[in-house]
């Protein structure tokens, strides 16, 4: 029998697409004594995570929720529709806004597609009709780490129907890529994924068609988004503010500013980490899942997908994140969200190179790392 001192001694990764780790300078900033949050200290706190927010997602406004992700998304259904929508489902989140939809009286018209498939422009013009008030959809579906065409869809439907709310979910987006918003109204945002927060934090950005509509045509009570906008704007929030992420989130932008970086770094270094990871896990006969892959996530499909994950996990402590419903036991999701070492991503990939061979299914040549390493250069 194995002795306990044969085992490998390792910190346990998590590698989950969200939530991400939180590095240590966000967890010792959040450290802090509480601050109350109707104090001139915190004002001045939010008021630079607003501004920093406001410069990255280049929009008009932005509202920052004391809630998980999903809140942002029925606040979005409950302030910009009243009686339709319409929803795109490639998998678990766009099925989420349906169920939203459907909970707050709205009638939902749903496209449904495969969860590998990006949703087609055409049938969202043909779905669409002068009764739909807001048009919903993920830019990256994390279900099966799917990226829509969210450029073509979001300009297609302003093109068609002006009025209608463009509503994106960029909860695996934020942070991910530069995002173009031109035909965007609500852009939604969630701490947990990309900015490296603890869960908790919404964000929304708002275009100025947006703004308008909440100024005048607010609904609700806690997810009141004009009311809301009126104190954001005065650096306070209406109800108690997540005080701790929204200093870590300051923190966040503080530390890029500091040591020189910017945005489109962040944007640049993830895409190469994934494009190198993906190319990776092709060299070892893995497929990738999704038609056109998001940047937030490498995704492969695999009848073994389960007995990688259960070695990576017990052998390594690596905890990546499978999949759900159909795609259960048949998917494994490794995270490249936030700040990813190489050394991490790349014991990773070496980890799920030596799992293959112990399923005796590819013998190990160190395939995985050599691709990795050649890719980034
Ligand atoms: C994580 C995630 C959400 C939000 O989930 P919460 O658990 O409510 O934070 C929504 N949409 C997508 C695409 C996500 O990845």
């Amino acid at each position: 029998m194995e002795s306990k001192h044969t085992k490998i001694i390792t910190t346990p990764l998590l590698f989950t697409p969200g939530p991400t780790p939180s590095p240590e300078f966000i967890r010792n900033a959040m450290a802090i004594p509480t601050l109350h949050h109707r104090t001139p200290e915190f004002e001045s706190i939010f008021s630079t995570a607003r501004a920093r927010l406001l410069k990255m997602l280049e929009m008009p406004e932005v509202l920052m929720l004391a809630s998980s992700g999903t809140g942002a998304m029925e606040a979005a259904i409950a302030n910009f529709s009243t009686k339709k929508i319409l929803t795109i489902n490639s998998g678990k989140f766009g099925e989420r806004f349906g169920a939203i939809g459907r909970a707050l009286g709205r009638e939902v018209v749903e496209i449904i597609n495969e969860w590998d498939t990006p949703v087609s422009v055409d049938s969202i013009l043909q779905n669409l009709d002068s009764n739909v008030e807001c048009v919903c959809f993920q830019i990256c579906e994390s279900a099966g780490g799917l990226s829509h065409p969210y450029k073509e869809i979001a300009k297609a439907l302003k093109e068609r129907s002006p009025h209608t709310f463009v509503i994106a979910d960029a909860i695996t987006a934020m942070g991910v890529e530069r995002l173009d918003v031109s035909h965007i109204d609500v852009l939604i945002g969630g701490s947990q994924k990309a900015f490296m927060l603890p869960p908790g934090l919404a964000i929304l950005g708002l275009s100025s068609y947006s703004v308008k509509h909440i100024e005048s045509n607010s609904c609700g009570y806690y997810f009141n988004l004009g009311k809301e906008l009126k104190n954001q704007r005065k650096n306070t929030t209406a109800y108690t503010a997540p005080t701790s992420i929204i200093i870590g989130l300051k923190a966040y932008f503080d530390m890029l500013e500091s040591t020189g970086f910017n945005m489109d770094d962040i944007y640049h270094y993830t895409a190469k980490v994934a494009t190198a990871t993906r190319k990776s896990l092709e060299s070892l006969g893995l497929k990738i899942y999704p038609k056109t892959p998001s940047n937030s996530m490498s995704v492969v499909i695999a009848e073994y997908a389960k007995d990688v994950a259960k070695i990576l996990k017990n052998d390594f402590k690596i905890n990546l994140a499978g999949g759900q419903d159909r795609l259960k036991d048949r998917i494994f999701r490794i995270n490249h969200m936030g700040y990813i070492p190489l050394h991490e991503i790349s014991f990773v990939l070496n980890a799920i190179e030596l799992a293959l061979d112990k399923l005796s299914i590819r013998k190990f040549d160190s395939s995985a790392n050599r691709t990795f390493f050649e890719s980034l250069i």
